[in-house]
């Protein structure tokens, strides 16, 4: 495969780390990981990540000597990976530091960065420092969501680096994974035009392909043509995979897909969207990106999907 010819990487996607998936289950490995001082730490503070204090934003990643303290305070911690070589690579662990009440009077961490949604930063940063932040952050909230058993209610506790939780009941014992739900979002066209919608929840003027989530008991196709039939109730056929971006905001993964009409008239859902039209490439290619008409954001795969289509792609 060329270069040419490989996929692009949405953003949020394309890290560099090697997760260690199987060696992670050592114990001992990981302690020594942990006490290296090698070792880096990605703090997250109530899903807000760790921006440097710069004029333009990176991760600010700790040391394992400056981040001391803090990694005795922190709730939950996870190996999110090696970089470099297997043996002597370094280890980068994400640490939850939701117990702080005002992390900016913390010494350490107000002389290095501050907290911020990755969400109003992320388009700036980097591929690779994107997708390290999105994916401390994902692992984290998924951590904070399942401290209790969803069997049996009792305490959970993290295992294996902070890949899994068990429950602490042993009559149940009850292992929980960390989960991403798989919504769909989809290019869905008539030959000629692209169909876009709004929501009234929105930044003003944004539109943008429609999207759902995956239902229990049905296909990815089959969720992208009744996503579309419910919202703006035009049939679709032809759905064909395009690529897809993970969406750690909470807990996502956004996979995206082209579809053609075989009707076009729209008839809107109003529960579900506030406003859909159909749009030309030049009308697309002209938009004046204001309160009036705007794309998405420019680090989403549905900005990509339209971008595709108006290459022709
Ligand atoms: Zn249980």
């Amino acid at each position: 495969m060329s270069e040419s010819d490989r996929p692009r990487l949405n953003f949020y996607a394309g890290g560099r780390l090697d997760r260690a998936g199987l060696r992670r289950r050592d114990q001992e490995w990981v302690e020594r990981l942990l006490s290296d001082p090698q070792s880096r730490f990605v703090p997250v503070w109530r899903q807000q990540s760790f921006i440097l204090q710069a004029e333009m934003p990176a991760p600010a990643v700790l040391s394992a000597e400056t981040a001391g303290d803090l990694i005795r305070a922190a709730s939950e911690i996870a190996l999110l990976g090696l970089e470099g070589d297997a043996e002597t690579g370094t280890a980068y662990f994400a640490i939850e530091l939701s117990s702080l009440e005002a992390p900016e009077t913390d010494p350490i961490l107000s002389s290095v960065g501050r907290f911020a949604d990755i969400r109003s930063v992320g388009p700036l940063l980097g591929q690779q420092e994107g997708q390290l932040l999105a994916y401390a952050r994902g692992i984290l909230h998924w951590h904070n969501r399942h401290r209790f058993c969803g069997v049996c209610g009792a305490p959970t506790v993290s295992e294996e680096a902070g890949h899994q939780r068990r429950c602490t009941n042993s009559a149940c014992n009850a292992v929980h994974f960390p989960r991403t739900d798989p919504a769909v979002i989809m290019a869905v066209t008539d030959g000629e035009r692209l169909l876009l919608g709004r929501q009234a929840s929105w930044p003003p003027g944004m539109h943008s392909v429609l999207a759902g989530f995956v239902e229990p008991g049905e296909s990815l196709e089959e969720a992208v043509a009744r996503e579309v039939k419910e919202e703006v109730g035009i049939v679709v056929e032809d759905v064909r995979y395009h690529s897809s971006q993970p969406w750690p905001f909470p807990s996502s993964i956004m996979l995206g897909f082209s579809a053609r009409a075989t009707s076009t008239e729209i008839r809107l859902s109003p529960e579900e969207i506030a406003q859909a039209a159909w749009y030309t490439r030049e009308q697309l290619r002209t938009s004046p990106e204001n309160e009036t008409f705007r794309l998405p954001r420019r680090d989403s795969i549905a900005r990509r999907l339209v971008e595709d289509w108006i290459k022709g792609e």
